[in-house]
């Protein structure tokens, strides 16, 4: 029996009957499972792990039979395709015996891309930024009208939007890893913000083999797409001759005017084309340089859109940040704290450094992934007062800063960090929480960090 799926432009796409086997439970893989179910799939889900009680609910409201505690191989060998969770590494021993036997794997976004009919997808990745700016196209695409999803990392999986609730748009981030096992995956819009050595335990320490990965997004796109990359960003730049794609490319950039893409000079930023859409960087709701890099990136794509001038400008301009990414989260006795916990790498907080304008008490430390501190030694000697390490072991901390700020402390929760850069910060300091590192070794995740940071300040 073939199944099928409707999509946004009301039709219902046929597929041939098959054994799918969906690896991993969270978000994407319970996302997979009710897709390929929905389009008329027989459907497995084996989880080496506990599977999180709101997904095994709803694959039971599916009728979904899975396994959670390890994998029995024999039945996952019966798969005619394998869709594997971004987080499950490709030398997993379950993936290997897989590949070995012929059987395809493939990502949830390739399967979302076979199920979404006539609707755009616009993928946004890179090492830094993705969620910002797909959060700001899907704003902006929302108020310039346009029946919008925003999936991916970010929230809901792309393929969970598209079997329950398809749209017109999907405004997607995408990780490196969902690109490993794309097929024929292609975005209408591909959105590349930059790209810095991080996660290269999963890309056997080769930052090309990472490179290769991003890229991934241009490599089935056609004449018909556009391609947003940061000309700016030394290792895109670098790279792009390297890699044969179609679609239109779209650059942006603050060093020079270009005549097609985006540029910013002198503080306002000029969205190339017939009709060039222009605003002062004033008027982005977001702030920091990295972010009027995130801005003109969103903008590019919203003006490939067909989108409003007057309604890009209206949405950058009254967009809200998202939680844990530079966000004020109190200011106490003329002390500004800003929770910018999502900065898991030394690239993020060289970013939010460089947008401090005034002196700072650095929060920094937690789980280090081979950080090379080296890069904001600079900026922490011109804008950092103290510092305040927030981590289980503060010595490579310790080492690298040492002669580059007169004070430093170590603080074993969030609460102690902050009430210790309280005591070092004075009237008109800012306290920026923005670790450079992964929050594993004091906390559950960035997230955990960044609340119970905000909640230490607003207590204080
Ligand atoms: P991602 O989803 O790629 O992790 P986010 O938008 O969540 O990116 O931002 C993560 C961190 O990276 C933030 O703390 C922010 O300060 C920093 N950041 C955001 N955009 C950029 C950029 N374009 N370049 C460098 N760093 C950035």
């Amino acid at each position: 029996m073939p199944g099928g799926t409707p999509s946004a432009d009301g039709r219902l796409h046929l597929y041939p009957y098959m054994k799918t086997m969906v690896l991993g439970a969270g978000e994407s893989g319970t996302g997979a499972a009710i897709l390929s179910r929905r389009a008329g799939s027989e459907v497995f889900v084996s989880d080496a792990g506990r599977i999180a009680d709101r997904y095994l609910r709803e694959l039971t409201e599916h009728d979904i039979p899975f396994e959670h505690g390890g994998h029995q191989l024999a039945r996952l060998l019966e798969a005619d395709e394998v869709v594997k969770s971004p987080g499950i590494p490709q030398h997993h021993p379950i993936v290997r015996s897989l590949r070995s036997a012929g059987i395809p794997v493939i990502s949830d976004v390739e399967l979302a891309y076979r199920h979404k009919g006539g609707s755009r997808i616009i993928g946004i990745t890179g090492s830094n930024g993705k969620s910002t700016t797909s959060a700001l196209i899907h704003h902006i695409c929302r108020h310039g009208g346009i029946d919008s999803a925003l999936v991916g990392n970010i929230g809901v999986s792309i393929a969970r939007q598209v079997a329950l609730n398809p749209k017109k748009v999907y405004v997607t981030e995408i990780s490196s890893f969902q690109l490993d096992d794309i097929r024929d995956f292609r975005p209408d819009i591909a959105v590349l913000t930059n790209i810095t050595e991080d996660h290269l335990d999963r890309y056997d320490h080769d930052l090309d083999n990472y490179i290769r990965a991003k890229f991934a997004i241009v490599r089935n796109q056609s004449p018909n797409d556009f391609f947003i990359y940061c000309a700016d960003d030394p290792v895109t730049t670098r790279s792009l001759p390297s890699f044969q794609f179609l679609s239109n490319p779209l650059p942006y950039t603050m060093k020079r005017e270009l005549p097609r893409g985006a540029y910013i000079i002198s503080d306002r930023m000029t969205i190339g084309g017939q009709e060039p859409l222009t605003m002062g960087v004033q008027d982005f709701s977001l702030r920091g340089k990295h972010n009027q890099y995130n801005t003109m990136a969103a903008c590019l794509a919203a003006s490939v859109m067909e989108i409003r001038k007057e309604r890009i400008r209206e949405a950058v301009t009254h967009f809200e940040s998202l939680e844990h990414r530079m966000e004020k989260v109190a200011t106490v006795r003329g002390v500004v704290f800003i929770n910018d916990s999502k900065a898991t790498n030394v690239n993020s907080t060289w970013y939010a450094l460089e947008s401090m304008t005034t002196p700072v008490v650095l929060i920094l430390g937690g789980v280090d992934k081979g950080n090379d501190y080296s890069l904001i030694i600079e900026l922490v000697r011109e804008k950092v007062k103290a510092i305040v390490c927030m981590g289980t072991d503060n010595t490579k901390l310790h080492d690298a800063f040492r002669d580059a700020v007169p004070y430093m402390a170590d603080a074993g929760s969030a609460e102690e960090a902050v009430s210790m850069a309280f005591r070092f910060a004075a009237k008109g300091d800012t306290v920026l929480l923005s670790p450079a590192c992964a929050s594993f070794d004091l906390f559950r995740n960035y997230e955990d960090r960044g609340h119970r940071f905000r909640k230490a300040a607003r207590d204080l």
